[in-house]
């Protein structure tokens, strides 16, 4: 790190400090004789609770995390009323839907992702594939369709009606200098909110990270990306090191939220280094975001009290077992498998949400 960066850094630290950052509580899962958990430790972002069950129970009966928590991500995927990702994902601003997802394994430390796929519902399957089955480690659009079209994945729409729905509400009501026009008696189709003072978008993603009890991890993010993106968007979920990362040493990290800060940031890496420095994962999780929080410097991108007009939230677990995930906004929560139980956990965060960012 350079002298100039670190001074950057230790600024947003500090800054986070003194701004009361909220972490919360320490996880103190019950430990094996070598000090590791003596199950499976899974977390998720709060859509994810149906694959930190489903990865932990394969990973009770011996699969690898990273196959795990593939696994477990695919029951998100398939799940038509989850408009974050795989099948059902709300499309880019012509209607087409385009996902990104990443896989990465700690014993082998190889990741493999594919973005701006079109007509696969499980991201994360091909992913996987690409770790597996090619020297790659990332394929996009046209390339990553063929690729999984040879891998006997197959093909189908993705635009279920009721994302296309939400999709049709998007395009009529967001210029008012463009043909396209609302019906009069247009009922609100939800799920669409102004978060960035003049486009209606939205976001989400599934990340999971996953520990077996001889300590190795692995992760996945799969995500349907930043909802009406122009074609070919790539967001922050396919990229290593910035929507996940695993160092099997350390610890493994993922995001969810808005990707291209977490690209400009390196956030999931950053927040594994903060663990390797000794960090708890919940404070390597704020010392990221506080991270992004001090490189926000666009007016469009600032509240008019300087603070950011979005969301990003991290996710960590430690080798050791210890987990924690953070927002930059308060009200977060995020899903845990641990000692045999399947929760949601309130996240720590940087700053009180206000009421203009509500609902
Ligand atoms: N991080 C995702 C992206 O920017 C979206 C999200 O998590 O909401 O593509």
């Amino acid at each position: 790190m350079t002298e100039v960066s670190r001074r950057g850094f230790l600024r947003a630290a500090a800054a986070a400090a003194a701004l009361g950052h909220h972490a919360a509580r320490a996880a103190d899962p019950p430990k094996s004789s070598g000090g590791r958990p003596s199950g499976p430790t899974v977390i998720a972002s709060a859509n994810g609770l149906p694959a930190t069950a489903k990865a932990a129970e394969l990973i009770a009966q011996g699969v690898a995390p990273v196959d795990a928590v593939v696994a477990g991500v695919a029951i998100v995927e398939a799940d038509p009323t989850d408009h974050s990702v795989g099948l059902g994902g709300l499309p880019n601003e012509r209607g087409v839907v385009e996902l990104d997802a990443s896989v990465m394994d700690g014993p082998t430390h190889n990741s493999g992702a594919v973005a701006g796929l079109q007509r696969i519902r499980h991201p994360a399957q091909v992913a996987l594939r690409v770790l597996r089955r090619t020297d790659h480690a990332i394929l996009v659009g046209a390339g990553a369709l063929e690729f999984a079209r040879a891998h006997g994945f197959e093909e189908e729409n993705l635009l279920t009606d009721e994302a296309r729905r939400i999709w049709l509400k998007w395009k009529e009501s967001h210029s008012d200098r463009d043909d396209w026009i609302p019906p009069v008696d247009a009922p609100d189709a939800g799920a669409v909110r102004r978060d960035s003072g003049s486009v209606l978008h939205t976001y989400g993603t599934i990340n999971c990270d996953a520990l077996d009890a001889r300590g190795n991890l692995g992760g996945v993010t799969s995500t349907s990306g930043l909802s009406y993106k122009l074609p070919g968007r790539v967001g922050d979920s396919p990229i290593i090191g910035a929507g996940l990362y695993v160092d099997n040493e350390v610890g493994a990290a993922g995001s969810t939220g808005r990707g291209e800060a977490v690209i400009k940031n390196c956030a999931s890496f950053a927040t594994v280094e903060q663990m390797r420095a000794g960090k708890s994962p919940t404070d390597a999780c704020l010392a990221a975001l506080g991270r992004i929080v001090a490189h926000v410097k666009d007016a469009r991108l600032r509240r008019a009290d300087g603070r950011p007009n979005f969301d990003v939230k991290m996710y960590a677990l430690a080798k050791d077992g210890r987990f924690g995930a953070a927002s930059i906004w308060s009200g977060a929560r995020f899903a845990v498998y641990s000692n045999g139980h399947n929760r949601l956990e309130d996240a720590g965060y940087l700053f009180d949400r206000p009421e203009d960012m509500k609902g």
